[in-house]
């Protein structure tokens, strides 16, 4: 028998959660981001569940390629443009890749561009990450506009704390954005999930939702269901060793959790080799055959221990959910101390994943 882990991802709930968009933007046009492998979902797999999609996002050209190759015809957005003009810039036109232009040096190895080519410029409202300033859009704008080849498709920004609900931050960034770009015929994008969810007033012409695609919610102390979505994603593993311990006896490296009383260890296959961060502390919370127990002990690179003694009748070979329908992933990362983000696209080559639904 192979090793159990899987992560099963339901691309039906995909669908879904892009419908989800839709209803609470009215029908915005869709840039959907599925950098990072999809957010550790696989990302020719979520752009073949997410067709729908006016177009995709990804981090760098590598990752259009995959898209290409797999025969995906939607637009591809590379959101950080590209990083080697002369190694790039012929697979964008062959692959009709649209950069994110975000720096002079783009501007520069543009100017003499031949080929016919849709970019999208960035603009730095606050988070000081990637984008020109506001003073400079202008000026750019019309940098742009003395290569007939180029044109312009759309207005980025990001937010910096669109997750924290109704920090002024945000709208501040959307004034500095509007005043800049007002009068400007082309089309416009500020929003990320969390904005689509929490600021209405932030859709403009494209939305840019990443995470709730997954089914997971943006905020603190939330998670996917709260907001309308369904996880895509459930991991599971099954039990491949049950120890009886005597109190006082260890279990795992360095004898970090030591039995306070007789108990019933199950052994798990997953660890940190897989993407389960090493760090998560004794607690953590996990599903064994659909019931929460919890994680004891130092993860190892191929297994964690849990909690039996609720369970005197769960055997080898049955099932734990690491996260997923049954245990938001986000109950976990909160219990970890990092985020939905960092476990999805924290996933191991080593995980097998498995489409479903
Ligand atoms: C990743 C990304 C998003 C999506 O963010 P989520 O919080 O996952 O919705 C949106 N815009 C840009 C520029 C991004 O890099």
């Amino acid at each position: 028998m192979a090793r159990a882990l899987k992560a099963f991802i339901n691309s039906f709930a995909l669908h879904r959660n892009l419908v989800k968009v839709r209803e609470i933007t009215q029908n915005k046009k869709v840039l959907a981001m599925i950098k990072a492998n999809g957010y550790g979902h696989g990302i020719v797999n979520v752009a073949k569940s997410l067709q729908e999609a006016d177009a995709f996002g990804v981090a760098c050209i590598e990752e259009a390629v995959e898209l290409r190759e797999a025969g995906i015809q939607n637009r591809i957005v590379l959101m950080e443009g590209f990083f080697d003009a002369e190694a790039e810039l012929p697979e964008i036109f062959r692959l009709n890749l649209e950069p994110v232009v975000h720096h002079e040096s783009h501007i520069g190895a543009l100017a003499s561009c031949e080929n016919p080519l849709r970019i999208w410029l960035k603009i730095n409202t606050g988070m000081n990450r990637l984008g020109f300033p506001v003073d400079l859009v202008h000026p750019i704008r019309a940098k742009i506009a003395e290569n007939p080849a180029l044109s312009i498709a759309g207005y980025l920004t990001h937010f910096a704390k669109a997750d924290e609900v109704d920090n002024p931050f945000t709208q501040r960034q959307i004034e500095k954005f509007e005043a800049t770009i007002q009068h400007l015929p082309e089309e416009k994008s500020l929003a990320n999930s969390a904005a689509i969810l929490a600021v209405k007033n932030s859709h403009g012409d494209w939305v840019r939702p990443g995470i709730m695609l997954y089914g997971v919610s943006p905020f603190p102390k939330r998670h996917g269901a709260l907001e309308g979505l369904i996880p895509v994603m459930s991991l599971r593993s099954a039990l491949i060793a049950i120890q009886s311990l005597a109190k006082g006896e260890i279990v795992g490296y360095g004898g970090d959790f030591v039995c306070p009383h007789a108990m019933r260890i199950g052994v798990v296959a997953v660890g940190y080799g897989d993407g389960y961060p090493r760090l998560a502390p004794t607690g953590t919370p996990i599903l064994v055959n659909g019931k929460r127990t919890v994680l004891v002990g130092r993860v190892s690179m191929d297994m964690v221990a849990v909690d039996l003694n609720a369970q005197p009748e769960a055997k080898v070979g049955d099932i734990v959910e690491l996260w997923g329908e049954k245990l938001p992933v986000e109950t976990v990362a909160e219990a970890i101390g990092t985020t939905a983000y960092e476990l999805l696209t924290g996933l191991s080559t080593r995980v097998p994943l498995e489409i479903i639904g």
